[in-house]
């Protein structure tokens, strides 16, 4: 459904990604697991449209949208730090994508209404992001990204700033969500406790490259090599 092939990205003498290859299935929740620097944000960015690649397709079922502007790919994206507008209120940070694809307000009300039942946040609708929790600020995020149906949601470590206490429900709340939706995600994590409990297929990550790819399972059990097995902490 969504496949990359040869993905390549250099900045200056630096590649980051170095022909990645990934086929993910309609409905699939994959993780990207890898150490920092490895390349899994420059990766989601690249399937974004907000940085540009330099070799490589991106195909979306049958259209390679590898260079079309960010807006016309249809793929949603939540960051780690909450990228939220400051001065709109959740409802409004929700409807955001709405007004700006010209969606008329009957429209953008019942969409709305939808995502804030979605991620529980009814009463939290007139609210500010600053008067939010860390958790509730990435549940608006993640209606946000949502309000405008992408065919895919990327997902770059969602969780990494809240506490784990939070970490764990939120986790558990955003694979819900996921599966009801059967939304197509690659969810980006350093902690591999994490990708084991939401991923269907794990992909490790290493030097801009995927190194091993596969089922929670599988990785855990058969790692190819020391590093994957140091990655899914099948060493302890
Ligand atoms: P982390 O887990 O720390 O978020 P990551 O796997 O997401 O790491 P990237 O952010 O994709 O890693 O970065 C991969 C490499 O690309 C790093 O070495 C980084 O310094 C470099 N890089 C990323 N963006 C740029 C940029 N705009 N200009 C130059 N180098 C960049
Ligand atoms: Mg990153």
């Amino acid at each position: 459904y969504l496949e990359l092939k040869g993905i390549r990205k250099t900045f200056g003498d630096t590649t980051v990604l170095n022909d990645v290859d990934l086929s993910i299935r309609e409905g699939e929740l994959i993780t990207l697991l890898g150490p920092s620097g490895c390349g899994k944000s420059t990766l989601l960015r690249c399937i974004a449209g907000l940085t540009e690649l330099d070799e490589g397709r991106i195909l979306l079922g049958h259209t390679d949208i590898g260079r079309l502007p960010p807006r016309q790919r249809e793929v949603g994206m939540v960051f780690q730090s909450y990228a939220l507008f400051p001065n709109l209120t959740v409802y409004e940070n929700i409807e955001y994508g709405l007004k700006m694809r010209g969606e008329g307000k009957a429209a953008r009300k019942s969409r709305c209404e939808e995502l804030l039942a979605l991620v529980d946040l009814e009463e939290k609708r007139n609210s500010y992001p600053q008067q939010l929790s860390g958790g509730q600020q990435q549940r608006v995020a993640l209606a946000r990204s949502l309000a405008v149906q992408p065919k895919v949601l990327l997902l770059d470590e969602p969780l990494s700033a809240l506490d784990a206490k939070i970490r764990k429900s939120l986790r558990t709340e955003i694979r819900d969500i996921q599966r009801r939706l059967k939304m197509t995600t690659i969810f980006v994590t350093h902690d591999q406790e994490e990708a084991l409990t939401v991923s269907d297929r794990i992909c490790i990550m290493n030097h801009g490259n995927i190194v091993q790819d596969g089922t929670p399972e599988a990785l855990y059990t058969k790692p190819r090599t020391e590093f994957v097995a140091r990655f899914m902490g099948s060493y302890n």
